[in-house]
């Protein structure tokens, strides 16, 4: 599914995986007292992945935030990681 979405195409599916992990990571790590988060230091690692995605997975031709876009229109935004074409405009990548 991802093979040929316009994050992928783009060189951007990094920032993706890493948002995603962040966000992961910040918010159940410090379940286990061992990974030495407290929930202060989580969520911040969880915004801070949150807030990278948002700001940097852009449309290298418009400069679309599509993360942020996908987040808060997902059902016009749902189908971008599958499509190679930018939704805002539609240039194909
Ligand atoms: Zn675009």
């Amino acid at each position: 599914m991802l093979k040929d979405s316009v994050v992928t195409r783009t060189g951007q599916l990094w920032k993706l995986l890493l948002a995603v992990l962040l966000m992961l990571v910040g918010s159940f790590a410090p379940l286990w007292p061992a990974t030495g988060l407290d929930w202060l230091s989580g969520s911040l690692v969880a915004v801070a992945g949150f807030a990278g995605g948002a700001l940097l997975i852009r449309c290298p031709g418009c400069g679309q935030r599509w993360f942020w876009a996908a987040l808060t229109r997902p059902e016009e935004y749902g189908p971008l990681f599958g499509k190679p074409d930018c939704p805002a405009c539609k240039r194909s990548f």
